[in-house]
């Protein structure tokens, strides 16, 4: 059986950046660039496992280069914590510039939670409830999932659905 799932109308709103396709936000990733002439024993947890490269210059300077995710300006405190007077410590987020190939939606709007009926066990849900999981790896390892379970008895692909369009 095939249900169509309905906008509701009363979400429909004006996407303030529809068409948009160009957007200039900062990297998620910040690059900590570590130098230091003296033997540092242990490195902040934030740093270690994402140290990038490690090296030691010809006047006994060290310098390591981490990447790390959500960075936060208070974890300066932590190099600060480690007491060591030469520590030079430098920090570049750099800005990203990312072009979507999809333009933004004009409209945002939500669906209506529409009843369905599994095929197999004729059980009566709402379609929001319906689930998707990885049912395993195909040939070239990607991911097989497997949409529209049953969530009483989980056996994907239970009902039909299409989506009303909006334009
Ligand atoms: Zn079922």
């Amino acid at each position: 059986m095939k249900y169509t799932v309905k906008v509701d109308q009363a979400s429909v709103c004006r996407n303030p950046d529809a068409g948009r396709q160009d957007y200039i936000e900062p990297s998620p990733y910040t690059t900590i660039t570590l130098t230091y002439t003296s033997i540092v024993p242990v490195l902040p947890r934030e740093i270690e496992g994402h140290i990038m490269s490690m090296s030691i210059d010809e006047t006994g300077s060290y310098k390591i280069t981490a990447v790390v995710e959500s960075f936060d300006e208070k974890s300066m405190d932590l190099f600060k914590a480690l007491g060591i007077n030469d520590l030079s410590v430098n920090f570049y987020r750099p800005i990203q510039h990312i072009h979507s190939i999809t333009p933004e939606p004009e409209f945002f709007a939500t669906y209506e939670d529409t009843r369905v009926t599994c095929e197999f066990c004729k059980a009566e849900f709402g379609h929001t409830e319906l689930e998707e999981d990885c049912v395993g790896v195909d040939d070239d390892g990607d991911d097989v999932w497997a949409s529209r379970i049953c969530p009483v008895c989980h056996t994907p692909e239970c009902c039909e659905l299409e989506f009303e369009k909006l334009w």
